[in-house]
């Protein structure tokens, strides 16, 4: 299939919907981003890569990074992350507290806020450098070796992450947070500043398409069982309270982030990354959903 041609396409139908999303002002670093780039890479687990616009430039991926977290501390950490974070939809904003205090600080999945926060906990526990960790366990899922996080970005969420810091609190008065609230919330920070590409994206993603293999170097990094429930997990939380609706349009797998990034997964067939900085009223890439809801109509490709 050319994939190339169907991008062009797309962009140019949407070329006449207005784009009425804003970018993530609620962190001052990331209000000062172009919020017209626009970019798509896939890649297949036979090799195959095609690309559109902004597709090489690095972006914050926030909350994507939230899967390479995750499935960190689910492949190589021994402790067990069930008994800290439940596996359910919040169907509430990512950084809903409200859930949280119901559920007496234990999260409904490791995709919301709390929910990663407590996944961070659990790495500084286990690992002696864990942002180092994240990094090198990224750089084994992609060919390229330069990946690192934004410090202005990481810096400029701390200051405001005064939610986030509610969520630790709260966690830690329910005796979910280990560690040093800062400690864990330096980690949080840094994590969610991680800047990639579209094509890094698509790329690291890869090995959800191909039951938990890395394509290009042939390592397993999740057994084929555990890389279904990642995926379940991405499909049932990966977008928060959109949920619903990315597996109603869309129709696979996926994880977004506030820095416009939206990366899914069609296991056994590719890994697709899309970049639209503007966002829904949601906090998901407003362009990048409805790209993505034309890609699978007209690829006639979903899981369903
Ligand atoms: N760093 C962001 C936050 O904690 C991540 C949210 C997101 O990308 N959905 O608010």
């Amino acid at each position: 299939m050319n994939y190339e041609n169907i991008f062009q396409e797309i962009y140019r139908e949407l070329q006449s919907v207005k784009d009425e999303g804003h970018v993530a002002d609620y962190i001052p670093e990331l209000a000062r981003v172009n919020p017209d780039q626009f970019g798509v890479f896939l890649a297949t687990i036979n090799g195959e890569k095609y690309a559109f616009g902004d597709a090489e430039k690095r972006f914050s991926i926030q909350s994507i990074a939230k899967v390479f977290s995750f499935v960190l501390a689910y492949s190589r950490v021994k402790s067990d992350i069930w008994e800290r974070m439940d596996l359910e939809p919040a169907g509430t904003p990512f950084n809903s507290l409200v859930q949280l205090e119901y559920d007496k600080g234990i999260p409904r999945n490791p995709f919301v806020n709390s929910g990663a926060i407590v996944v961070c906990d659990i790495l500084v526990s286990e690992l002696a450098s864990p942002m180092d960790a994240i990094l090198s366990f990224i750089h084994e899922l992609t060919p390229h070796h330069s990946i690192r996080f934004n410090p202005r970005v990481a810096q400029s969420e701390k200051e405001t992450g005064f939610r986030n810091y509610a969520l630790v609190n709260l966690m830690k008065s329910f005796h979910n947070i280990h560690n040093d609230i800062n400690q864990v919330m330096d980690l949080y920070f840094q994590l969610c500043s991680i800047e990639m590409s579209c094509r890094e994206l698509a790329e690291a993603f890869l090995f959800l398409a191909n039951n938990g293999v890395v394509p290009y170097s042939g390592q397993q990094i999740l057994s084929p069982s555990r890389t279904k429930r990642t995926n379940a997990l991405m499909q049932t939380c990966g977008f928060y309270d959109e949920a619903g609706q990315f597996t109603f349009k869309v129709g696979l797998p996926g994880k977004s982030g506030v820095g416009g990034g939206i990366v899914a997964v069609h296991p056994e067939r590719y890994s697709i990354a899309v970049w639209s900085p503007r966002l829904n009223k949601k906090g998901n890439s407003h362009k990048g959903m409805l790209f993505l809801e034309e890609f699978t109509t007209k690829t006639k490709l979903s899981i369903f």
